[in-house]
């Protein structure tokens, strides 16, 4: 990406000499701004809606990890990716840090390049997620890639599939039952457990090009390039045990829920016959006779 100074980058740090440093790297290629308090940090990234966020612990008013709480809980906030940058270096300091949200970790002393490395690696996530919103190409709801992303996806790995003689596989899964859960829980406690089940699936899909997607409904998909059907089958079995295992509490605390999913998976190296469309209907049937023979199960036979 080309230095534009286009991307935005807020520094949170009590230590003058800290700020004159870090702006230094980091303005011939950011616009940068600075806050010297917590309480500063807070309303400026509110006013001025930074990219990016470096972020000190120890300060004198709030320390980081409070204000990193807050940015996580503010609605103008909660998106924007945090750096930690501190001289804590503890374990449980990053392992805090990381569990609240934070997107890195940088321990001070640190080295001007590596910060600059690191800064530069989340700008361009920033640009790439951005780049994908407009071109309408994420769910809203779920914050996963929809079907007009995936269907993209999908017929370019099936020519690079095709063209390097390499197996692909697809998951198709659909939640099990889906219309009781709403007609007992509600239609907001359901888009709750879409919410928390398209985590699952992108937790366990590690590659960068593994692809989770949102369908429609209550129905996704995960594209699996370069991965044959074996290795598929574990994927599913991780996300339709891992789905199984989750608790979802009701939004008053209540009642704990659970749901299972039921799975089609399909793996084949293209030729010049098949099809992408027999490959996704062949997905489809075996997760309805995974619906058939009982639910919460996974198919891969015809
Ligand atoms: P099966 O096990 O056979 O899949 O049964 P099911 O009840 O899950 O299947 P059905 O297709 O009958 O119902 C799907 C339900 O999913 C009905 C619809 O209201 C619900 N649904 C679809 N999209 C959303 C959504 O975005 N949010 C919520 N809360 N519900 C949704
Ligand atoms: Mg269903
Ligand atoms: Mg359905």
């Amino acid at each position: 990406m080309e230095p534009t100074q286009e991307f935005r980058i807020l520094v949170i740090d009590d230590e003058k000499s800290n700020l004159m440093v870090l702006n230094r790297i980091l303005s011939p290629e950011y616009t940068v701004f600075t806050a010297k308090t917590g309480k500063e940090g807070l309303e400026r990234a509110v006013a001025d809606q930074p990219d990016l966020i470096l972020l000190d612990i120890v300060m004198p008013d709030l320390n980081g990890f409070d204000v990193l709480t807050t940015f996580k809980k503010t609605p103008e906030t909660m998106k924007i990716p945090v750096i930690i940058i501190t001289g804590l270096s503890g374990e449980t300091d990053e392992e805090r840090g990381f569990l609240l949200g934070a997107v890195d970790y940088i321990t001070k002393p640190f080295k001007n390049p590596i910060v600059l490395a690191r800064v530069r690696t989340h700008i361009q996530i920033v640009h790439q997620i951005r780049t994908i919103e407009q071109l309408g190409l994420i769910d809203g709801l779920t914050n996963v890639p929809n079907r007009r992303c995936f269907d993209d996806r999908m017929a370019l790995e099936w020519r690079r599939a095709a063209r390097e003689k390499n197996p692909v596989s697809f998951l198709m899964m659909d939640v099990d039952k889906f219309k009781t859960y709403n007609d007992t829980y509600g239609h907001p406690q359901g888009d709750v457990l879409l919410k928390s089940i398209a985590k699952i699936f992108s937790a366990a899909a590690m590659r960068t090009t593994d692809l989770v997607a949102r369908l429609g409904g209550e129905e996704f998909g995960i594209l699996l390039p370069d991965t044959d059907l074996a290795a598929a089958l574990i994927i599913a079995e991780k996300i339709r045990s891992g789905v199984e295992a989750v608790r979802i509490p009701t939004a008053d605390g209540k009642t704990i829920t659970t749901v299972t999913i039921s799975i089609g998976a399909v793996s084949a190296v293209p030729d010049d016959k098949a099809t992408v469309q027999e490959f996704l209907s062949a997905a489809d049937k075996r997760l309805y006779t995974a619906k058939n023979t009982g639910r919460n199960r996974i198919c891969s036979e015809d």
